[in-house]
């Protein structure tokens, strides 16, 4: 016998019949003999029919009160599904998330799963019911009703498999599976018969809708499998599995995060300390920054220069002014019309040639890419947002993911780790949507080579990078800085045996542009690695605060769901991996 968490999302209760044939699928589960948990979100729209009314009462909400009224849609909806149950002659118990025991922090409309009492979901399923469980919230210690941010209900499907320890947690939607990117936007998508943790996290958080990034954290750390398939139509679907078991590609994805905006702090004092004041005032409000951009500057003076979400903007720019004064800074400017395309790929750190592949796609459309950072498995190039959709289509192309074909069934494929497999990590978290850090690591082994004063037209990333590629050179950490006057500043790593050669070809290229090029022979790359890295706000100020207190400077930072990297001069390596151990606690 099998224990089988079920989601249904908004589209598939849109309606009574929906609600019905949803039912349908729980009640066949529960006769083959499984255990069924099904979650379930509120019907169709009305979560959205609820925020505008809201809106129309209040231009800012108060968020407790937010919260009691979207927690509304989800109990309708699991009451309706109970009685379709109960009306075709089976035992169903719907429940709230206060009635399971989702207990969350206080963080109103973004709320993090603290933990989850098992004993009367557990004593329900043993007396044979099928548990309908509301999606997308939990009650907070002083027993206030909390939602864990919209999409949430991935997020308690997935985190109510974790602690059941479930053989498989299925996500049923209006899609049916993982595509190469948003079919809905691109319909040469592809299905992919399955897809990593890390990839999918990835993709989640840089703005692929289909799941909430949240989940997949719960997926990673407690090693749920999860299958994405269709509520409509009976096909296989995608399986979201460890590393381990999925297949290496350089590239399995491209995200559009469509609304983002991008501030600078101009002609701040580059010295140990300045980002730190800036990152923690942010993330003392819960604003999570994304794009991590330092230039090196002139004048004992540098840009810092991040982006956050667009809704964020009006926030952080607030906060940011602030941070300019104090830190004596020349000013701030900002764009708030920009979108963010990542590829994302596990194999890509074994491959050649990525970065000039995207780039060059790019520039054939006549994109100009505003900002770069890259991490092991991904490149993300900050564009205008008029460019998104076209820029999501080139790189699409430039990987070939609409030719491939689907490979395989994904029901063939599930493997329930031996003994549900958390990481050593979890155990020492207090919440189980704690920040999980596994480890910090440092290579030595690097050269870092920067181009400055490079000029900010299309192609021009794409001419290093090919060129970089022609000549056989590997290209790890990569960051372009937002332009000022025309001019962008350009870095990249290298192995540090390869450092001549690559300061050849950059200095080549330097030269028909305009531009100069300095390296540094040997850096000192620091990474942390772990789950939920990015999404944690706060997570990049706990690494600038130990490294400024010991009078360290940071060169280049940057950040996904699963790596935060920072170059550091060589001889501040071994010092600083001992500190960010320690402010770690790894
Ligand atoms: P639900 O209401 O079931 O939670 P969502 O609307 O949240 O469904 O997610 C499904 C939608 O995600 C799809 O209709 C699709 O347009 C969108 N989507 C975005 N990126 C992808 C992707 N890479 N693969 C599949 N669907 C995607
Ligand atoms: N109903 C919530 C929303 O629309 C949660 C969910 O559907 O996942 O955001
Ligand atoms: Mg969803």
């Amino acid at each position: 016998m099998a224990l089988v968490v079920q989601k249904f999302g908004g589209t598939s209760v849109a309606d009574a019949g929906k609600i019905k044939a949803a039912a349908a699928k729980a009640i066949a589960r529960h006769a083959a003999g499984d255990q069924v948990v099904v979650v379930v979100s509120a019907m169709g729209h009305q979560t959205d029919i609820l925020v505008d009314l809201a809106r129309q009462i209040s231009e800012r909400p108060n968020a407790r009160e937010m919260d009691m009224l979207l927690s509304t849609g989800e109990q309708v909806s699991v009451a309706l599904f109970a009685m379709a149950i109960q009306a075709a002659g089976h035992k169903a118990v719907s429940l709230t998330g206060a009635q399971i025991g989702i207990r969350t922090d206080s963080t109103h409309t973004k709320a993090r799963i603290q933990s989850i009492s098992t004993d009367h979901v557990r004593k329900l399923l043993a007396d044979g019911a099928i548990v309908i469980a509301a999606g997308f919230q939990g009650i907070d210690q002083n027993g206030n009703i909390t939602t864990l941010g919209r999409g949430g209900s991935d997020t308690t499907a997935v985190a109510l498999a974790a602690v059941l320890e479930a053989d498989v947690c299925e996500i049923y939607t209006d899609v049916d599976g993982i595509y190469t990117t948003d079919p809905r936007m691109l319909p040469e998508a592809r299905r992919l018969a399955s897809i990593s943790y890390d990839e999918m996290l990835e993709l989640a958080s840089l703005g692929a809708g289909v799941m909430h990034s949240r989940s997949i954290e719960f997926a990673k750390k407690f090693g749920v499998p999860v299958l994405v398939r269709s509520s409509f139509k009976d096909v296989p679907g995608t399986l979201i599995l460890s590393a381990e078991q999925a297949t290496p590609r350089p590239a399995s994805g491209v995200a559009l995060a469509k609304d983002e905006a991008r501030i600078t702090l101009e002609n701040v004092p580059d010295q140990p300390g300045s980002s730190h004041a800036l990152f923690s005032r942010l993330a003392a409000s819960g604003i999570a920054v994304d794009m991590i951009v330092q230039n090196v500057g002139q004048g004992g003076r540098a840009d810092i220069s991040f982006t956050v979400p667009a809704d964020d903007l009006a926030e952080a720019l607030d906060l940011s002014r602030a941070v300019a004064t104090t830190l004596a800074a020349a000013g701030v400017s900002h764009d708030g019309e920009l979108a963010k395309v990542s590829v994302v790929g596990v194999g890509m750190a074994s491959a050649e040639g990525v970065a000039g592949r995207m780039f060059t796609a790019l520039a054939r459309e006549g994109i100009n890419v505003r900002m770069i950072t890259t991490s092991e498995i991904k490149i993300s190039a900050l564009v205008d947002r008029k460019d998104g959709p076209a820029a999501v289509q080139a790189v699409h192309r430039a990987f070939g993911l609409e030719a491939e074909t689907v490979d395989g069934a994904a029901d063939a494929g599930i493997v329930k780790p031996e003994k549900s497999s958390p990481l050593e990590v979890v155990r020492r978290l207090e919440g189980m949507e704690d920040l999980a850090v596994e480890d910090c690591i440092l290579d030595a082994s690097q050269a870092l080579v920067t181009f400055t004063e490079l000029p900010d037209t299309p192609g021009v990333a794409a001419d290093v990078f090919e060129e970089l590629g022609r000549a056989g050179l590997f290209v790890d950490m990569i960051v372009q800085s937002h332009p000022r006057d025309g001019r962008a500043e350009l870095s990249f790593t290298v192995p540090a045996e390869r450092r001549d050669r690559a300061t050849d070809v950059a200095r080549t290229i330097a030269a028909a542009r305009g531009a100069t090029v300095a390296d540094v022979p040997h850096v000192a790359k620091l990474s942390i690695t772990g789950v939920g890295i990015r999404s944690h706000a706060g997570v990049a100020d706990r690494l600038f605060k130990p490294l400024a207190d010991e009078g360290i400077n940071i060169d280049l930072v940057s950040t996904s769901e699963v790596r935060l990297n920072v170059i550091v001069a060589a001889e501040h390596g071994q010092k600083s991996l001992a500190v960010l151990r320690k402010a770690f606690g790894v």
